[in-house]
This record gives C-alpha cells, structure tokens and sequence, in this order.
C-alpha cells in the first residue's frame, strides 16, 4: 500500500491517460536557446524515466514579437519542428508525456518590440509594448495557433497556453492593462475573448486527441486584477472552449509579493485552487511551494486539486515520482525554493541548474561513472562541499571516510535553517544525513582530523570551510559583541537594540533572526497577513485593502555596511527584493556608506565619507559581526607543508561570497573526476 494514493492514481483524459497526478511545470531553463537538442532530450527524458506523469516544456514564442527576450526560443521553421522531435521521441522512448508551453510575454518581452492591448509599460520592463490594432491581434491569435500545430507536428503529447503570471493573454483580462475600447476591452466579457478565442481555434486546429492545457491566474495579486468571479467566468468558458485541462498561476511577476521563494509557506496556493473545484468539469491543476510528496498527496487529498504541478523539484531531483512510488521519499533532493541556481540564472542569462543537484540541466556533460579503481578517500568537513563530495565519491564506488569536528551532519546549513523563512534547509540536512546512511560512507564526527590521522588514504580532500573574518573594530572584544555564530546557534542573549556590522547574505539572515518571534513561513495565515494577501473573493486581485500587516519586530535592528550602494544590492536576483521588503516592514534600518571607529558599551560608533568627521554613535546593547570569512585552511597548510596532496574545495578554497551553490558544485564535480 502506498503512502500517496491520491497523487500516484492515474487520470483518464478520455482519449488519454496520465499514470499519476504530478505535473511538472514549466521551467525556462535556457536549454533551448544552446541549441544542443540532444542536451535538451536528455534533460526531459531524465525527468520521464523518473516516473513523472506529463511535463510541460518551458515558454516556447509563437512569433518574434511574443518573445521573453529576441532570440527566445520557438517552432518557428521546420528545422524546429525537426529538433524538437527529437525531444519528444527521447521522453516518449522513455514512457513519458510532453506538451509544450506556448508563452507569449506581451509587455513583458524585452524588446522594443513587444506588444500588448494598451500601450502601457510595465513596472518591470525597460519598454513601452506598442498596442495592437485589430490585424494585430488577429496575428497573435493565428500565429498560436500556428505554434500549436507545429507542435503537434514534433510530436508533443499536448500544448499549453499560458494565461497567466501576467503575460500577454493575462494583459487583455484586467483593466490595469487593457484599455481598450473595441470588442477586445471594455466589458469582461469583451477582456477574456482573447484567451478563449486562442483556446477555441487551437482545439480546432488540433481536434479531440490532444492535450490543451490552459494555465489561468487564479489570484493576480496587483492592484485592479482579476475578481473570484472574473476567474471562475473565464475557467467555465475555457472549458467551454475545449481545454482538457486548468492549471494554476499565482501572482503576476510584477506583484510585490512572494509567491514561490523559500519563505513562502508550503502549499501556500493551494486554497484557492480549492475554489474553482467542482465549478468546471475538467481537471484542475494547482502549484506553487509543493516540494515533497506527503504535501502533494495532503492538498490532492484535501481536495484543492485533481493533479499538482511541481517545477523546480524536478531540477532537485529527476526520480522524484519514482522514489514516491518506491518509498524513499527521504532519498528525494529537496527543492530549498531558493532559486538561487535556477531563476537567479534564467534572469542572469545563464543556463540554469539546481543548487543542490549541480546535474540539472548538465547531465551530459556532469556525468557520474564508477570509478576504474576504488580509492580510499577523506574528507574533511561535513559542510555542503564535503557533503556533495562525499556522496558522488561514494556513488562511483570509492571507500569514503567523512570527518567534522562538529558532532552533526550539514555545517553551516546548520546555521541557514534557524533563520526565519529558511526552514527548508532542515528537510536538506536531513537527506544529506539519510543519504550518506544509506551510501555506506564513514562517519568521524566529533573529530578534528589531524595529518596523523590521513596518512591511510588515497585522496585528501578539504572542505574545512571558513571563519568569520576579523573586522578588527576598536572595542569588539566587548561583552556586548557577538559573531553571527553565537548568535543563529541561539547560544548568546541579545539585547533589544542591535548594530549588525555587514550586510551579506548572512547580516541579512541575522537581522531576520533577530525581528522576528514566530517564522509566518510555519502559519500561513499569519504570512498571508504580513505580505496583505486575501480572498480574492473579498477583494479584488487577492490584495487586501489594508496592505501588509507584519507583527512587531522583536528588537531595533541597525545593519550597517561601508560600500555606499544599496544594502542587498548584491543578493540573490529574484530573492534579494523579498529579503529587503521584509526587514523594511520590521523597521530595520539600513545604513550604508559608513566607517566603522569603535565599539564600547553605548553601542557604535561610525563616521560617513571620505573624510570621516566626527563619529555619530548607533545606540545599541548588542553589536553582532557578520563581516564575511576567510578560509580556514590550518589542517590544508599543515598537509601541504608535510608533503601530501590535497584537493581543497567550498569556503576553505574560496570564501568570498561562497554559498552553497558554489560549493556543492566544486565537490561534485572534483569527485566526478577522482
Ligand atoms: P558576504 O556576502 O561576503 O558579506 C560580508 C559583509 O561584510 C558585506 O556586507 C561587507 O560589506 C562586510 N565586510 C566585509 N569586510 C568587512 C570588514 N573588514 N569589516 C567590516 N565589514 C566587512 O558574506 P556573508 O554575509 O558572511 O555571507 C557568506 C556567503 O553566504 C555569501 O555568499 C552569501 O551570499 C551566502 N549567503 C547567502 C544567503 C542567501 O540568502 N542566498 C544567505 C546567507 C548567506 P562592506 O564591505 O560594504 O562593509
Ligand atoms: Fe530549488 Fe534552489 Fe534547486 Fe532552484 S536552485 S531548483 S530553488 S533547490
């Protein structure tokens, strides 16, 4: 008896049917545009062999002009269609299914180019999009069509046509972007025509036999979006229309509230999916922070869908139905919804990848084969870099001895998940602790490794990690000056005003540690509340009319750093933003551009500018550094000058701004080589 009945049924279609309720999502990757098919086969097939049951290919254009950005990639010849055949008979080859997503991106396109209803810029675009005249729309329409059965020609199982997260089809069905006096705009009726037109004649092109998935915003979250019953009209007329299937989106991308990253709570969407239940007679697809199996099986089972889609889990971890399906949940690579490897690279114009599976979208080229001879191998550091080293190591058929002075699994992963939002990473510590178990790898824990201890094995490798770096403040050596260290492992008492000095990833973390009682990742309610997001039966778009209610900070936190630009400048792309909204609605002060003098107990004192001038004190009862680190390499120094080889990786190779996805990226590939 399995423990997912609901998610691991199958779904009859009708003329077809999907083994399992799980979705995979539509991710841009930037495989397409390398133009490597046989690299873009392998990325789908993976996820087919794994048992997912249909997936969804990323944004592919219908045309030039509805491109992300130019060059973007779509069927728009027959050498497409020709190379996205081979796509489709790798996965099919492999028991799986495949629909492509037709993504037209409106005003979203980065071109001067794009096109919309009104010609109205969006908040997140360089371009004003030049408003379409009648012919224009009529162009739109056919060339989906178009996309669509050429589509069909490439042996796709099934299109999708995204309605949703604000882009083109989204722009003509709220007022905020349609305005429109023809028979495109106007009425709602008038707004949606669009959407169900392109529906209507892609089923028509295409007859009964094919998947046409519409994926339709549920809750726009900006201001004069869709209201509950704007939704419900147009999924009735999609269906209507002849959609075999609704997925869900959630949010436009220009709405200023979280919807997929790490502190959202899981499942977070689901309830609102829940809504359109029972009011169409076609399968309904919800998504968004559904990242294991148990929460997939809780919202199926809870009746807020028919199926889930999942996107990012499958960059984590292609065999996620299958180790469902085995039992083996625990060996499931957790998806952290970081999207520090993914969207940051999609939006940073680099292939993506994952970062706790450095194979996603490289598994061509990042292969793991056995070794030709077992080595034995040590690993100094039980941190993400040896982590990854250790297992891959282990996978080729080496002797693997793992060592950490600390008596746990993780190293500073162990820090990230007491931070506030950033629960995920206790679901990583515990897959690394279930898979090094299960790989059979020696555990030293509680051992600082010494040469002595080494001169038994083949390879060395050190991945001792860092140590804070010394910022070397007159003062610092205070009673009321902590280290980051003291303070996430929970072991200092800090006052209630606080001076944090640098503002990294981890000043960043702290301040977030330090305002906050009770994460809102763990009470939805409460997280709904802090970032203002309502019933969009009550409110229109899903914004309540009050605006974001966070609790009270814990404490007044000053974060402090000396470079004069913006503080979070340099975090991650598509997260930083979230990071700074949230300590703005705590009242945290950010101050840059300063000179840190000295430190006694009334607080900090700092000076501004070149000629620093007299200094100003920040009050404050605890003073917590988080100036960066340096490597900590006194066991590599202490190898090296006796003569031995040693492969050095993560933090104790390069610590400036070193992260996790740096270092589980080193190590698997240095251990893919060993
Ligand atoms: P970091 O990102 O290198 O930041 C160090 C901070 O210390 C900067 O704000 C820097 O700003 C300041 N600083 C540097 N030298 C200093 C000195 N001598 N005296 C005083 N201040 C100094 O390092 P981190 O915050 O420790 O983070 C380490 C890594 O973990 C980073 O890669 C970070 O991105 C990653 N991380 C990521 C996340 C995430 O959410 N993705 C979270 C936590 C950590 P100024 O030089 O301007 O003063
Ligand atoms: Fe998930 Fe982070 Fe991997 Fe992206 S990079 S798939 S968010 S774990």
């Amino acid at each position: 008896m399995t423990r997912y009945p609901h998610l691991l049924a199958p779904l009859d279609l009708g003329f077809t049917t999907l083994k399992n309720r799980v979705l995979m999502g539509s991710m841009h990757t930037g495989l397409e545009e390398t133009k490597d098919w046989n690299r873009v086969a392998e990325f789908y097939a993976a996820r087919a062999r794994g048992g997912v049951a249909l997936m969804v290919t990323g944004g592919m254009a219908p045309n030039p002009e509805g491109g992300v950005f130019p060059g973007a990639a779509g069927l728009y010849t027959d050498d497409d269609i020709t190379n996205h055949r081979i796509v489709t008979d790798r996965v099919h080859a492999a028991d799986g299914k495949i629909a492509m997503q037709i993504l037209h991106a409106g005003r979203y396109a980065y071109s001067p180019d794009c096109v919309a209803p009104s010609a109205i810029k969006s908040p997140i675009s360089p371009f004003a999009p030049n408003a379409l005249d009648e012919a224009g729309i009529e162009k739109q329409i056919s060339d989906m069509v178009t996309a669509a059965t050429r589509a069909r020609q490439a042996g796709y199982d099934g299109v999708e046509v995204m309605g949703s997260e604000g882009y083109f089809l989204n722009q003509f069905l709220v007022t905020h972007t349609n305005k429109r006096t023809d028979r495109w705009g106007g009425s709602y009726e008038n707004r949606m025509r669009l959407p169900v037109e392109v529906v209507r004649r892609v089923r028509a092109a295409l007859g009964p036999d094919f998947i046409v998935i519409y994926r339709l915003s549920m809750i726009d979250l900006v201001p004069d979006g869709s209201t509950w019953q704007e939704v419900v009209q147009l999924a009735k007329a999609i269906e209507n229309a002849g959609a075999t299937i609704l997925n869900t989106g959630i949010g436009w991308h220009e709405a200023r509230i979280p919807t997929i990253a790490t502190s959202v709570p899981r499942r977070a969407f689901t309830w609102v999916t829940k809504k359109l239940m029972g009011q169409v007679g076609i399968p309904v697809i919800t998504s968004n922070r559904i990242n294991m199996p148990d929460v997939a099986e809780a919202v199926l089972s809870d009746g807020c869908a028919d199926m889930v889609s999942m996107a990012r889990p499958f960059l984590a971890d292609a065999d996620f139905v299958a180790k469902a399906m085995a039992g083996t949940a625990a060996e499931i690579a957790p998806c952290i919804a970081c999207n520090q490897a993914c969207l940051d690279h999609t939006f940073g114009g680099k292939l993506s990848s994952c970062l706790v599976n450095p194979r996603a979208c490289h598994e061509t080229e990042l292969t793991v084969e056995a070794a030709v001879t077992k080595k034995k191998i040590a690993i100094i550091g039980a941190g993400p870099a040896g982590l990854s080293a250790a297992l891959t190591a282990a996978e080729r058929g080496h002797h693997v001895t793992i060592f950490d002075k600390t008596h746990e699994l993780g190293g500073q992963l162990n820090m990230a998940k007491q931070v506030p939002g950033k629960e995920e990473f206790w679901g990583l510590v515990e897959y690394y602790k279930t898979m090094v178990a299960k790989a059979g790898i020696t555990q030293r824990l509680g051992t600082t490794a010494t040469p002595d201890d080494l001169t038994d094995f083949d390879d060395i490798i050190i991945a001792t990690g860092v140590a804070p770096r010394d910022p070397a403040i007159p003062g610092q050596d205070g009673p009321n000056v902590l280290s980051y260290i003291d303070v996430l492992r929970g072991k200092a008492k800090v006052g209630q005003t606080v001076a944090v000095i640098g503002a990294g990833g981890i000043g960043f973390d702290v301040a977030e540690y330090l305002v906050t009682d009770e994460s809102p990742t763990e009470n939805l309610d409460e997280w709904l509340q802090e970032w203002g997001v309502g019933d969009p039966e009550a409110t229109r778009g899903g914004l309540r009319p009050e605006g974001p209610k966070p609790d009270a900070p814990m404490r007044q936190v000053t974060l402090l750093q000396r470079k004069s630009e913006k503080l979070g400048k340099r975090l991650g792309k598509t997260t930083g933003w979230i990071h700074r909204a949230g300590l703005q609605m705590k009242n945290v002060r950010m101050v840059g551009g300063v000179s840190y003098e000295k430190i006694d107990a009334y607080g900090l004192y700092v000076t501004y500018g070149p000629d620093h001038g007299s200094p100003t004190l920040i009050p404050a009862d605890t003073i917590v550094l988080c100036a960066g680190q340096v490597p900590e390499r006194s066991l590599a120094d202490a190898l090296i000058a006796a003569g031995r080889a040693v492969h050095i990786i993560g933090g104790a190779d390069v610590a400036a701004e070193l992260d996790a996805k740096r270092a589980i990226d080193q190590g698997t590939r240095l251990a893919a080589t060993l």
